[in-house]
């Protein structure tokens, strides 16, 4: 599970909407994306908060600078699929104008916050400009499957889909053994030997190549990137990783039936404990340091 500073910065969806309220029933489906899974798996008592609650939170200066850095790249690779390349300016101009004043901790911290993202920015357009660097196939590309009744659903920030050179029956054929999603919707059309890599952004400041390897080999929110895939056409990813923007680092991990395996019984363990309706508080000082309900939660270890 992601540090929860890290968590408030989740880059996939700058800001997670507001969903429907599980039923209370036991057996009637739910329908959960990555990130109530993860509030739920870090503190019950936050899920209910964020998502049945609802309650109202101060914007965080670490979702304002995730979510217009998310927006930058968003609109650079859509535009680039579509054979136009932004300037450097306009690249700024997109973070700028998706930019909030809100949540920061004086001018200077604002002031260093854009720089960083628009340093970060040149290097991301540069490296997408480099000779052999792919286009993404998917920006932005929801997905939904069902896992053992219940929808789970959410969105690719980037899929890449690439020439491979493997045999095709390697390519095509799912773990006979392993994982497999509920339904099948195989609704993206996808050629047997091409190599599939599901990337999501990070605006998190990882700068150590080991951490970021293990990052994604623990990533949750990678894991279900991949059954989504795997659920959208039949077969799993190639690779997943994630891409930290602020240094450049690639934390790239495979995905097998082990990751898969653990994954669906992470995902169990957040169903049955929100069809049965169980939200004691799980507080930790760590979660609750950075957790956005600590100042009326009476079960906080960090007011
Ligand atoms: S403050 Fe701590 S115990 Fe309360 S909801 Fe947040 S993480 Fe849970």
């Amino acid at each position: 599970m992601p540090p929860p500073l890290e968590r408030l910065a989740a880059f996939a969806s700058p800001v997670p909407g507001p969903v429907a309220e599980p039923r209370p029933e036991n057996g009637e489906p739910l329908s959960l994306s990555f990130y109530q899974v993860d509030d739920y798996l870090t503190c019950p008592q936050k899920y209910k908060f964020n998502h049945i609650l609802r309650v109202p939170v101060s914007p965080h200066h670490s979702i304002i600078y995730g979510a217009a850095l998310h927006r930058a790249v968003q609109e650079f690779h859509k535009r680039h699929a579509h054979g136009e390349v932004m300037t450097e300016g306009e690249l700024i101009a997109s973070f700028e104008s998706a930019w909030s004043s809100e949540g920061f901790l004086n001018r200077d911290h604002e002031s260093a916050r854009l720089e960083a993202g628009r340093t970060a920015l040149r290097r991301f357009r540069a490296e997408q400009l480099e000779p052999g660097a792919v286009i993404p196939a998917y920006v932005e590309r929801d997905f939904a499957f069902t896992l053992d009744g219940d929808r789970i659903r959410g969105r690719w920030d980037r899929v890449d889909v690439e020439p491979g050179e493997g045999p095709a029956e390697a390519a095509v054929q799912p773990s006979p053994d392993g994982f497999q999603p509920d339904v099948v919707e195989p609704t993206l059309a996808l050629l047997p030997r091409e190599r599939v890599t599901i990337t999501d952004y990070k605006s998190s400041d990882v700068r150590d190549p080991d951490r970021a390897r293990q990052r994604a080999r623990e990533s949750l929110q990678l894991t279900i990137y991949a059954m989504g895939w795997q659920a959208m056409t039949g077969r799993l990813p190639d690779a997943v990783q994630l891409n930290f923007l602020e240094s450049g680092l690639v934390g790239r991990a495979g995905v097998d039936d082990k990751r898969l395996a653990r994954g669906r019984a992470q995902i169990q363990l957040a169903a049955t404990g929100i069809r049965a309706r169980d939200f004691k508080p799980k507080p930790d000082l760590v979660a609750c340091s950075y957790c956005p309900f600590r100042a009326i939660c009476p079960a906080s270890l960090a007011r």
